[in-house]
């Protein structure tokens, strides 16, 4: 994927924040954009400034979207305050691993934000106070717990 400026930050453009079911609802929360930018910026110094950019996998939602996609009805995606995302390396085209950006997260944030880990992606929303959770699965945590675990998580957090 070629780097091109966005109209937001130099790696993100408001268009890629949008609801993902077309309802064109768009809004975003003024700090988020930075908030990414800045993980971008992180990773390109670490990379020696190699492409590296940022995919929205899920940014703002609008309440029947966010219904669909099994959204809590708290979701901070539904106030334009989140978005679940990879950053990827452009130059081999493989994703950072989910864990390293959520990593770099909690240390720039210790005590704000939320930062949700999943399994190949990072949700990080600007609410207050903070919020932290971890569904990634593993073969040690079995269906049944995970389920459970997910819809109580579901509930609170996403
Ligand atoms: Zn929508």
């Amino acid at each position: 994927m070629e780097k091109r400026m966005g109209d937001m930050t130099p790696n993100l453009s408001r268009k890629e924040f949008a609801c993902q079911c077309g309802c064109g609802y768009d809004t975003v929360d003024y700090d988020l954009p930075d908030v990414i930018q800045n993980a971008v910026y992180h990773f390109q110094d670490k990379h020696q400034g190699l492409r590296i950019h940022v995919k929205i996998n899920s940014g703002t939602r609008c309440e029947t979207h966010n219904t669909n996609v099994g959204g809590s009805m708290e979701s901070q995606h539904l106030y334009g305050k989140a978005a679940d995302i990879v950053i990827y390396d452009g130059l081999t085209d493989t994703a950072i691993p989910a864990s390293k950006v959520a990593d770099y997260f909690e240390r720039i944030y210790p005590r704000s934000h939320g930062i949700g880990r999943y399994n190949g992606r990072t949700h990080i929303d600007v609410r207050e106070p903070m919020a932290r959770w971890d569904v990634t699965t593993d073969e040690d945590t079995s269906m049944h717990e995970k389920q459970w675990l997910n819809r109580m998580i579901h509930k609170f957090f996403t």
